[in-house]
């Protein structure tokens, strides 16, 4: 076991070893997580039950609410791991607990909708409103269960931020955060595929031209798409656009639709 990982309680009375990747890895900003830790947020890092141990000790449980385990230690009450019924092959960890912290950054925050209104969020990481994108009845909490599949940052400046246009491409709202395009800006343009119109309903639509000059800034929305999400917002785009990897203003790189001549 060359990449286990092993962690525990405050008091050490509880010990535990993973291995093998996580699942998913989130920071959570929910209520619940912030009384069990009594911190602001939560780092877990999911792993398959079969690649989670106890070395020492018994966790105690409390559950919240049906089918959820929150599982802590009995002596010093370090909140270690967590379980939910509807994901039974998962052991949530929290990821504070480990002995090398550090070894399973999030790749996602979420329950963002939650947070202390003062807590900073994490300019790198995509954000979700709850914990799932694709469970819109929002199936709780640490791991949720797809937080890897749209992970592809796309900075949408035009009609990809008008919510039926989201519904239409992708039959679900699109959580996102605000960026810009620093040294561009909008052109419009002509001629459009017909589709892309018949869904959003204008013919005005605009493209960003590369100026150079800084004082130039196409504001906009980046959004998390999955593989299949990106393939739908190529045939909304059509063949007016070509797609470039760009960086935004915060730093970021994310896909941006441009002119068809200056993508890939
Ligand atoms: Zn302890
Ligand atoms: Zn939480």
């Amino acid at each position: 076991m060359t990449d286990s990982a092993e962690g525990g309680c405050l008091c050490g009375a509880l010990r535990y070893r993973v291995s093998g990747i996580p699942v998913a890895a989130t920071l959570c900003h929910c209520a619940d997580c912030r009384r069990a830790s009594g911190g602001t947020n939560i780092a877990w890092a999911v792993f398959e039950a079969g690649d989670f141990e106890w070395l020492a000790g018994e966790p105690a449980d409390f559950s919240s609410s049906p089918g959820i385990h929150w599982l802590f230690c009995p002596t010093c009450g370090s909140t270690v791991g967590y379980r939910r019924s509807e994901r039974p092959n998962h052991m949530d960890i929290t990821t504070g607990t480990f002995d090398e912290p550090g070894r399973f950054p999030p790749d996602v925050e979420i329950w963002v909708k939650e947070k202390i209104g003062w807590e900073a969020l994490h300019p790198g990481l995509p954000k979700r409103e709850r914990s799932s994108l694709n469970e819109p009845t929002g199936a709780d909490h640490p791991g949720g269960s797809l937080t890897r599949t749209a992970d592809i940052a796309l900075f949408s400046y035009g009609t990809l931020q008008l919510s039926e246009v989201q519904l239409a491409n992708y039959r679900r709202e699109l959580d996102g955060s605000p960026d810009a395009l620093t040294g561009y800006r909008l052109i419009s343009l002509a001629d459009r595929d017909p589709d892309a119109v018949r869904i959003s309903g204008t013919k005005t639509h605009m493209v960003v031209r590369r100026t150079g000059d800084p004082a130039d800034r196409v504001p906009g929305m980046v959004y998390w798409l999955s593989e299949e999400e990106l393939a739908a917002t190529d045939r909304y785009e059509g063949r007016d656009y070509g797609r470039a990897e760009l960086t935004l203003e915060s730093g970021r790189t994310a896909l941006v639709y441009v002119e068809p001549d200056e993508g890939d």
